[in-house]
């Protein structure tokens, strides 16, 4: 009894009616449901008919037109409006799904957008790096060769970042030349080798834009979540892609090298286990 009131409840999630065999079992349930309703009122109003005189016909009779009523015409009329119905729910179902995957894709790169990669961010992760790139005097493309061409070039730099970094990691294009990836998994060097993998690739690659060969390369900053989420993470790659700039571009910096940098400049030797960066594992 319980798991047929559980099969017949109505609860509706949108998001089952995303699969086509949602609406049928929809439709089978809101039918199935107006035939025992409807069954069980004739149950109810037959034996008041027999006594206010208005059923003249054999009991027996009754009940069996009742039955195929209840069935046959209830049940048709019943599935096919819920039919419809159904049909609704999936079209609103699948527009909204759209609406969502759209409203958190940037839509020159198809990457995740900043907004979605944000949440991201905020909710942390276990053994992981946060890297963010930065195309390297990017400015200079959309001068010489226009804003076009400018966009070509981010399209090729996503799709280095999407070719290494597939799932479990997470890319985005956070604006303007700018990438953030969630780099999961393995150890910080090997992390860190993926990094420096997608510097390389994009250092090797021209882009041909109308006929014009562009090189272009990129900056990056890496830092380790540890217990560290959102802003905080974010801040501390963003301090270790500033160094990437003032060193001279086209590199990757971990977040290590920042301590490693402030006791250099201040002549002291020392540097905590924590803030070391992770030696570079190799990447085939
Ligand atoms: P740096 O090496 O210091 O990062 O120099 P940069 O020139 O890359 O940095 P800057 O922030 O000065 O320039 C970024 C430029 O990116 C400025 C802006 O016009 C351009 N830009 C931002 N969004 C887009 C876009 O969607 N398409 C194109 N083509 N250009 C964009
Ligand atoms: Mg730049
Ligand atoms: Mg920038």
């Amino acid at each position: 009894m319980n798991h047929l009131s559980r099969w017949l409840s109505f609860k509706v999630d949108l998001r089952d009616f995303e699969r086509s065999h949602a609406v049928f079992r929809f439709a089978l349930k809101v039918a199935f449901s107006a035939v025992l309703t409807s069954f069980a009122l004739s149950l109810l109003i037959i034996p008041l008919s027999y006594r206010l005189g208005l059923l003249t016909g054999g009991l027996h009779e009754v009940v069996t037109l009742s039955v195929i009523y209840s069935w046959l015409i209830g049940g048709a009329i019943a599935g096919s409006m819920a039919l419809v119905m159904g049909r609704v729910i999936r079209q609103l179902s699948l527009s909204r799904a759209r609406f969502e995957r759209l409203s958190r894709t940037d839509m020159l790169s198809g990457l995740l957008n900043r907004r979605a990669f944000s949440e991201l961010l905020a909710s942390g992760e276990e053994n992981a790096s946060l890297a963010i790139f930065d195309l390297d005097r990017f400015k200079s493309i959309n001068d010489c060769h226009g804003h076009l061409a400018g966009d070509a070039v981010i399209r090729s730099v996503a799709a280095a970042i999407r070719e290494v970094f597939g799932a479990p990691h997470v890319a985005a294009r956070l604006g303007g030349e700018e990438f953030g990836v969630v780099i999961r998994g393995s150890d910080a060097a090997e992390r860190l080798a993926l990094a420096e993998r997608v510097r390389q690739r994009i250092a090797d690659q021209t882009v041909v834009y109308e006929g014009i060969a562009i090189s272009t390369t990129i900056s990056v900053g890496v830092a380790e979540f540890g217990e560290r989420r959102g802003e905080a993470v974010y801040s501390a790659a963003d301090r270790a892609l500033y160094l990437a700039k003032a060193a001279g571009r086209n590199r990757v910096v971990h977040e290590g090298e920042l301590a490693l940098s402030f006791n250099r400049d201040s002549g002291d030797a020392a540097v905590s286990a924590k803030s070391e960066p992770p030696a570079m594992a190799a990447v085939s």
